[in-house]
C-alpha cells in the first residue's frame, strides 16, 4: 500500500501498543500550512490521511505519522505575533511566572517553539535571560531581529544534554502549542527532564482533549499535530520520565487548552494541587479511561458536517455570496473535509501577509488582505479561527453596515445577528 510507504512510526507515541481503534477519520487532506502559490496551482498536491487514532493502553489520541518534521516545520507560515489576543495572553503569562517562580537577572527561561519571540521578549523586557528554540528558519529570523537568542532547531534530548553539559540548564521551560506537534513525545519529555535544573519548573500548554470533544472541535485536527490530550495521560507521560505534575490551570486559548506546570519528581517545593487531584478526578468520571468515551466523537463530526453544509446550501440557493475570514491551519482541515471550495466561499482574507496572494491548500480558495470585504460586501462572513471570534467580529463590525452577517462553524453552525 503506498500509505504504507509514507509511515514512519507504527504503533502508539508513548507506549508502543498497536493502534486499532479509530477516533475520527477526516479523510484525505493536505498538509494544512501548505499555502499554494498561483505557479503551483495546476500542480499536483500531496494528500495524506487524517485518521486520528486512540490507544487502548494509554488513551493517548494521536494521528500516524506520514509526514516528517523536518517536511512541515522549517518552513511555516504561522507567526504567533499576528494576532493580538494571543500576544495579551503570553504577556500575562510572563507576568505571572516571574513573580511565581521569582525569576530574575540571575535565571534562565528556555522557550521549545518559540516562534517569532512573541513570548520571550517579555522575559528580555525584564532583563531576565533567555534563549529560543525553533526550527522554523524564517520565523526564527524575526526573532533574532529583535535581540531574541534563538537557536534553529528542533527540540530534543540530545540538543538538552548538549546544553545541560554546557551548563544551561534551565529555571523555567517553556512550551505553549508544541507539544502536541511532537512527533517523539518521549524525547521531548525526556529532554524537558535533563535541561531542567533541581528546582526549574516546566509549563506547557496544550488544547484540552475533554475541550476538543465536548465542543466538537474537530478542525483542529491537522497532520502538524500528532497528539490530543487529556491531563490524565499528559500525567502519566511527564511521570515515565520522572517529572510531576503540581499544578494544571484551564485556561480559554484555541479553545480551551491546559497549561500544566512541572518539577521533578519529589521536589518538596512544589506540592501537588488541589487543582490537580480535582481536574484528574474530573476526567475519570467523564469516562477518559474508558475507550468507549472516546468512540461517540465521529458520530457528532459528521453531523457538524452535515448541518454546515446545509446552511451554506441554503444560502448559496438564495443567492448570498459568502466570504471567509482567516487562514488558519483548522480552517484548512474544516474545509477540506467538508468539501468547501470557491463554489460556496468565494475567497478568504487574512492579516498575515505571507498568505497573502496564496490560496488555501486543497482547496485553492484565493487569500486576500482584509479590506477586501469592505470592497465586495459579502452577505456572510464565516470566520475559519472560532477561537478569535470576538476579536474578529469586532474589528470587523462594519459589515453589518450593509447586512452583513458573522457566521461561526464550530461547535455548531451558527448566524451571528
Ligand atoms: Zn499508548
Amino acid at each position: 500500500m503506498p500509505a504504507e510507504l509514507g509511515l514512519k512510526r507504527k504503533g502508539c507515541m508513548f507506549c508502543g501498543t498497536e493502534l486499532r481503534h479509530t477516533f475520527v477519520d477526516l479523510g484525505m487532506s493536505p498538509l494544512c500550512e501548505s499555502y499554494v502559490s498561483s505557479e503551483q496551482l495546476n500542480q499536483m498536491e500531496p494528500f495524506y490521511p487524517l485518521h486520528v487514532f486512540v490507544c487502548e493502553n494509554c488513551f493517548l489520541v494521536q494521528l500516524e505519522e506520514y509526514v516528517s518534521p523536518e517536511n512541515i516545520f522549517t518552513e511555516y507560515a504561522y507567526f504567533s505575533s499576528y494576532s493580538d489576543s494571543w500576544l495579551q495572553h503570553m504577556r500575562l503569562y510572563s507576568d505571572k511566572i516571574v513573580d511565581r517562580l521569582r525569576l530574575n537577572s540571575q535565571s534562565f527561561v528556555v522557550e521549545v517553539g518559540s516562534n517569532d519571540g512573541y513570548l520571550l521578549q517579555n522575559f528580555v523586557a525584564k532583563g531576565i535571560p533567555v534563549l529560543g528554540i525553533e526550527p522554523a528558519a524564517n520565523i526564527a529570523k524575526i526573532a533574532v531581529e529583535k535581540g531574541i537568542h534563538t537557536l534553529i532547531e528542533f527540540f530534543s534530548e540530545k540538543l538538552a544534554r548538549q546544553l545541560a553539559e554546557e551548563g544551561r540548564r534551565a529555571d523555567l521551560i517553556a512550551g505553549a502549542n508544541v507539544l502536541a506537534q511532537v512527533p517523539n513525545v518521549n524525547d521531548f519529555v525526556e529532554g524537558i527532564k535533563i535541561l531542567l535544573k533541581p528546582r526549574g519548573v516546566v509549563t506547557i500548554e496544550f488544547p484540552h482533549l475533554m475541550r476538543l470533544m465536548e465542543e466538537n472541535q474537530f478542525d483542529t485536527v491537522y497532520h502538524e499535530h500528532f497528539s490530543y490530550f487529556s491531563f490524565l495521560t499528559v500525567e502519566k507521560i511527564f511521570a515515565a520520565h520522572g517529572l510531576t505534575l503540581f499544578d494544571v490551570e484551564e485556561i480559554p486559548t484555541h479553545g480551551g487548552s491546559l497549561r500544566i506546570y512541572g518539577c521533578h519528581k519529589g521536589e518538596v517545593s512544589y506540592p501537588v494541587g488541589a487543582r490537580v487531584t480535582e481536574l484528574r478526578a474530573r476526567e475519570e468520571r467523564l469516562g477518559f479511561t474508558r475507550l468507549g468515551h472516546y468512540f461517540s466523537f465521529a458520530e457528532k463530526v459528521r453531523e457538524t458536517k452535515w448541518k454546515l453544509l446545509e446552511f451554506l446550501i441554503k444560502a448559496k440557493r438564495e443567492g448570498k455570496s459568502i466570504a471567509g475570514y482567516g487562514a488558519p491551519g483548522k480552517g484548512n482541515t474544516l474545509l477540506n473535509y467538508c468539501g468547501i471550495r470557491t463554489d460556496f466561499i468565494d475567497y478568504t482574507v487574512d492579516r498575515n501577509p505571507y498568505k497573502q496572494g496564496k490560496f488555501l491548500p486543497g482547496t485553492h480558495i484565493p487569500i486576500f488582505p482584509p479590506n477586501k470585504i469592505k470592497e465586495t460586501k459579502p452577505d456572510f462572513v464565516l470566520i475559519l479561527p472560532w477561537n478569535f471570534k470576538d476579536e474578529i467580529m469586532s474589528q470587523m463590525s462594519h459589515i453589518r453596515e450593509w447586512g452583513g452577517h458573522f457566521v461561526v462553524p464550530i461547535p455548531e453552525v451558527t448566524v451571528y445577528p
